[in-house]
Order: C-alpha cells, then sequence, then structure tokens
C-alpha cells in the first residue's frame, strides 16, 4: 500500500488536480491521498493558505475579512467549474467557513480550512472517502505527535476504501484544531503512512527529488538518488528546503522508505529517502546554508570547570526567549549561536546585562550576521582529506571560517561563515565536492 502526499503547486488548478488523478490511477496501490491547499500557480500568485492566514489577521484587526476569503473561494470554484464538477456541494461549506472566520475562529483554525476544503473537492472529484484528522491527530503541547493518533487513524482506514486526506492540522490536547509549522502538510503524510503500516510514502512535488544544492544557486545540481533519514534531517537543518525535519520521526521507527517525486515528470525516479545507504562513491549528498544567526561570546576563567554553569546559563537565556542551536565549548569560554529572530536588540543587551551579573563573567559579547554551513552526507568522518578539501575550497575564495564543527555528528560537518559570504561557500564546496 502506497500513501501518496501532494504539494500546493501539484494541486494549484484544474490542470494539475487531473495530473495527481492520472498518478493514483496509475498504480492501485496508491490508497491513501494526503492534499496541501492550492498554492501558487505562477511565480507571483498567492497560496491560499497565506490568503487565510491574511484573513484571520483581518478579522483580529476588527476588519472585514470578506473580499480576501471571497477571492480564496473563487480559487475553489474555479477549479470545481474547471474539472466539469457541479459545485452545488460546495457552497454550503464555504459559506460556513467564512462565517466561522468571521467569527473570529483565528488564525489556526482559519488556516487549517485551506487543506479541509481541498480535501472535500478532491475526495469528491476522485469519488474517494474524506477522512478527516481533526481529533484523529492530536498534536501534544511541546509540538510532537501524541502517539494514540496512530490507533485513531488506524481504527478509522478500512483496507477496501481508498482516502483523501487533509494535510497541516490535527487537533491539540485540548482538542481545538491545530496547523503543523509551514509546509507541515509532510508530516500528515508521514504519520498517515505509519498508521496505515504503507510499504511506501511518496512525497509529491514539483521537483524531480532532493537536490544536492539549491539549483538557484548552482546550474545543473543533481537530485539525489538515495539518502538516508539521516542525512535529510541535517540538510533541512541547515536550511535546505527538502522535505519538512519533522516529517521524518513518524516513519523512521517503522522504517517506511519515502520516495520524493515529481507531479509534472511523474516517471522520473525522484529521491529515495531510507534508513541506511551504502557510500558507493558517494560520501557527501548535499551542501547548504542557513543564515540568520547571532553568536554569543562568553569568558569566565575555568569555566568548564564548573558543570552546572552551562545549564544554569542556557535556562536563564531562555527566560530572555534564547535557544542556541549550536555550541563550542573552549576552557574558558563558551560560544552559543542562535537564531537573531529570536530576540530583540533590547531584550539581548538586557540578557547579557543579566548573565554577565548573575554568572560574574569576564566578558559576554554578541554579533550578528552568521550563516552556518552544512556538508552534509553519512559518509563525512571515513573520508581522511574531507577537511582539506573544504579548507581548500574556502581559501581559495577568500572565505572565513568562524568555527568548524566535526565529528559531533557522523553524518554532516559544520562550519560558520559571515553570511553574505554564505552562497559564495555553498558554490565553493559544491564544486569541490562533486564536480
Ligand atoms: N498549506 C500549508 C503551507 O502552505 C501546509 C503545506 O502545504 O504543507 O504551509
Amino acid at each position: 500500500m502506497i500513501v501518496c502526499k501532494f504539494g500546493g503547486s501539484s494541486l494549484a488548478d484544474a490542470s494539475q488536480i487531473k495530473k495527481v488523478r492520472s498518478i493514483v490511477d496509475a498504480d492501485a496501490r496508491r490508497s491513501i491521498v494526503i492534499v496541501s491547499a492550492p498554492g501558487k500557480r505562477t511565480k507571483d500568485d498567492q497560496k491560499v493558505t497565506d490568503m487565510l492566514y491574511e484573513c484571520a489577521r483581518l478579522v483580529d484587526e476588527g476588519r472585514s475579512a470578506s473580499a480576501v476569503f471571497d477571492a480564496i473561494a473563487l480559487r475553489y470554484t474555479t477549479i470545481l467549474d474547471d474539472l466539469g464538477m457541479d459545485g452545488q456541494f460546495f457552497k454550503p461549506i464555504l459559506d460556513e467557513v467564512k462565517a466561522k472566520i468571521e467569527a473570529g475562529a483565528g488564525a489556526h483554525w482559519a488556516a487549517s480550512r485551506g487543506e479541509h476544503l481541498n480535501a472535500q473537492l478532491v475526495a469528491r472529484y476522485f469519488g474517494w472517502e474524506f477522512l478527516e484528522t481533526e481529533g484523529r491527530i492530536i498534536i501534544a503541547d511541546d509540538g510532537s505527535v501524541d502517539e494514540r493518533s496512530y490507533e485513531l487513524l488506524a481504527q478509522a482506514l478500512k483496507a477496501d476504501k481508498r482516502y483523501v486526506v487533509p494535510g497541516f492540522y490535527g487537533s491539540n490536547a485540548q482538542g481545538a484544531v491545530q496547523t503543523f509549522s509551514r509546509g507541515g502538510s509532510d508530516i500528515t503524510g508521514a504519520i498517515l503512512s505509519r498508521a496505515s503500516s504503507a510499504d511506501v510514502y511518496e512525497n509529491w512535488t514539483d521537483v524531480s527529488g532532493v537536490f544536492s544544492v539549491d539549483p538557484r544557486l548552482v546550474d545543473g545540481a543533481h537530485v539525489v538518488t538515495t539518502m538516508t533519514y539521516q542525512e535529510v534531517r541535517e540538510l533541512a537543518g541547515v536550511g535546505a528546503g527538502v522535505f519538512h525535519e519533522e516529517a521524518i520521526a513518524p516513519v523512521i521507527a517503522a522504517k517506511i522508505p519515502i520516495n520524493v517525486k515529481n507531479t509534472n515528470a511523474p516517471a522520473d525516479a525522484g529521491t529515495w529517502i531510507v534508513e541506511s545507504r551504502a557510500c558507493d562513491g558517494q560520501p557527501i549528498v548535499g551542501v547548504s546554508a542557513k543564515g540568520g544567526y547571532s553568536r554569543l561570546t562568553l569568558r569566565k576563567l575555568m569555566l568548564l570547570k564548573n558543570s552546572g554553569i552551562r545549564h544554569a546559563l542556557m535556562t536563564m537565556m531562555r527566560i530572555f526567549g534564547v535557544r542556541p542551536t549550536f555550541s563550542l565549548f573552549g576552557i574558558d569560554s563558551i560560544v552559543w549561536f542562535f537564531e537573531t529572530s529570536q530576540a530583540s536588540e533590547g531584550v539581548v543587551e538586557a540578557m547579557c546585562a543579566r548573565l554577565k551579573d548573575e554568572f560574574a563573567l569576564d566578558s559576554i559579547e554578541v554579533d550578528h550576521g552568521h550563516a552556518i554551513v552544512g556538508v552534509v552526507g553519512s559518509f563525512v568522518n571515513e573520508e581522511a582529506t574531507l577537511l582539506a578539501t573544504i579548507n581548500g575550497a574556502l581559501g581559495g575564495q577568500g572565505i572565513g571560517i568562524s568555527f568548524l564543527n566535526y565529528g559531533s555528528s557522523d553524518t554532516s560537518v559544520l562550519l560558520g561563515v559571515a553570511q553574505e559570504q554564505a552562497n559564495a561557500a555553498v558554490i565553493a564546496l559544491y564544486r569541490a565536492l562533486f564536480d
């Protein structure tokens, strides 16, 4: 049995939905389809999800969301018309959604309707069952998927039926509709794959798999044929827009292979994401960079000797909303990188003053504009010449390295570079490692 998730661009209009139908018709094992909300039809178009967030924001500000909602409704009615369907059944559904949004149902509920409406529409078009995820996918307070969800979904699924399922949302512990983070239909697909013990989770998008480097940066960037769950997580962690990193967790225990495929080129093999792979001369799968980091440098004599201080420092930072992503420890110093967007200049200043005072630090400094570059592959630690290649590639371009994290993960080498040099670093590394 195959679970298929189709992204927003695969469902942006009637002609795309027809492609989806011929894909599912081509293989009877494709019996569960998870849909995103309609995405962009052209580069300048708007995603339905963005428009729904806009509606919630307008209502929140006490303004009318009517015009924006009508534009959303038109997206769906145009699809219905273009598919040659009788749209009568959809009118009351749209009216009800509009009324609830206008009555202040809130951002989570409003945003979830993009997928909800699309799943109803696609289910009717296919003649399949619509399966609701509200009350069946339970999202715990820490954002993880409550284990009960798999049982609840499994109970609802009948082996002889085919289902269309809305992506992106479930319910919180209190029972209210809650969305995942953006792009979260990937997570719904992974949850349904695990709940139905799927043989394969197909993730259909508008590119022919996961690229080893951002194709906007490098002409002729190649698609990775096979990569591991861990490689995907590491690549996504350094900004590669591959696959939602939280979508790996549900399938990893059940070892369900993921196949990322292209709705516009279904014959392409795409990328296989599996538990482990052989090196086959490919120690590295990709290079990516993520900017927007600030660096916090703390100094205090004997810092490393005081075992409890790290935890205490981090607890204090959390009070100011700062949660570091990367850490480096010296004998008398600690360096933390955190996302600049986590706290304003003023909050960071107050946090530094408090930390310096409370922990009697010798000094504390913050500077901004850092990026983290990741060289990702399951065999990074087995490549004797890798660090020399990385150094040579960056040195040759005059790119300085502010930190190097080698050995803490067996699947990545992380480097700190100045944000304005991040793209140049990625290009230089790609050329040196892949060309
Ligand atoms: N529609 C949602 C978004 O735009 C979720 C998804 O497409 O996966 O983020």
